[in-house]
């Protein structure tokens, strides 16, 4: 080993170090998370609703499971579905024990503020079934040395919590989570994120050429006139593969929209409306809307093509709205 890697591995080390100083501190701090084992993580919980056939055929329906089991007078609840009796819903548990609270706020403190869930295990000792009353009690059952993942360095958390139906043992559910301290970004700053470019292939070059030339164009089916948009290298109607391009108007009417909040991307400056355009040929566009505030934007807009140009290297169709 050469004093350079002595050195690279040096400074890995001190990376990975970041969510306590040393390698005794770390084992001090592991020490201190340890002593939450065995300790309650909800106590004496019981479901908001007793086991019941909407929320099984909610839950069937969801999953596309068409089992005749979770049906009919004999029904038994999908055994997957033993956490979701036990869940808190949005107003959340009141069974949730301090010493869980405790737990997550000292790694609040040691820096480890995100959190994932990372798996779940589940047993199952008897079926639930509908009119069954579900109670719970859970467990802090693991925390685990620091570990470093992509993610960043922090420490595994295992709950178990046992479900009972009817005040007998039902099945167990195992969650975990990890709790860490997220890695900070590597390299130099990037600069100002830029839009994501659009894929070029032989399949939609034509219309990217025509962005180019400030053309909007819709492909049409020589066999049977069926324009279509967006490109394709066949035609849905009659399958022939043979095209040519009508130029659109550029006039047009909002069709639908959805107005974007969350999640952030980079590049994207929200609450913006993304709306489906139909042109005045009958195809339908998803763009942007411009000269019109995004809560403004409404079906049956009218609107008209423009060109954007959002930076060096790309340009955009995309509708000014009319406003007023
Ligand atoms: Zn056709």
């Amino acid at each position: 080993m050469t004093a350079g890697e002595t050195q690279t591995q040096t400074q890995t080390q001190t990376q990975t170090d970041t969510a306590t100083a040393t390698g005794t501190e770390a084992d001090r701090f592991h020490e201190r998370l340890k002593a939450f084992e065995g300790r309650p993580a909800a106590t004496a919980g019981r479901a908001k609703d007793a086991v019941n056939e909407p929320m099984i055929r909610h839950w069937c329906e969801a999953m596309g499971d068409t089992s005749p089991a979770y049906t009919g007078p004999d029904a038994i609840a999908p055994p997957t579905m033993l956490q979701a009796w036990t869940m808190g819903g949005l107003s959340g548990h009141t069974d949730r024990s301090s010493a869980y609270d405790e737990l997550l706020a000292l790694l609040d403190g040691a820096g480890c503020t995100s959190v994932v869930a990372t798996d779940c295990e589940q047993e199952y000792l008897r079926p639930l079934r509908p009119g069954d009353t579900v109670t719970f009690d859970a467990v802090i059952e693991s925390v685990s040395p620091r570990k470093t993942t992509k993610l960043g360095t922090g420490h595994f958390v295992t709950t178990r919590m046992d479900v009972r139906a009817n005040g007998a043992p039902a099945g167990t559910h195992r969650f975990r989570i990890l709790k860490y301290a997220p890695a900070a970004p590597r390299g130099p700053r990037p600069a100002a994120p830029l839009r994501p470019r659009p894929v070029i292939n032989r399949d939609n070059q034509g219309f990217w050429d025509g962005v180019r030339d400030h053309k909007l164009l819709i492909q049409r089916c020589t066999a049977c006139a069926t324009l279509r948009f967006p490109w394709l290298p066949g035609c849905n109607a009659c399958s022939s593969p043979d095209w040519d391009t009508v130029e659109a108007s550029g006039a047009g009417t909002v069709f639908s929209y959805v107005v974007m909040h969350h999640p952030p991307f980079p590049a994207f400056d929200p609450p913006y409306a993304v709306a489906l355009v139909e042109l005045a040929e009958g195809v339908r566009m998803t763009s942007n809307i411009t000269g019109v505030p995004y809560d403004k934007v409404r079906i049956g807009l009218p609107v008209q093509l423009e060109f954007l140009r959002v930076d060096d290297t790309l340009e955009l169709p995309v509708f000014r709205g009319e406003a007023g």
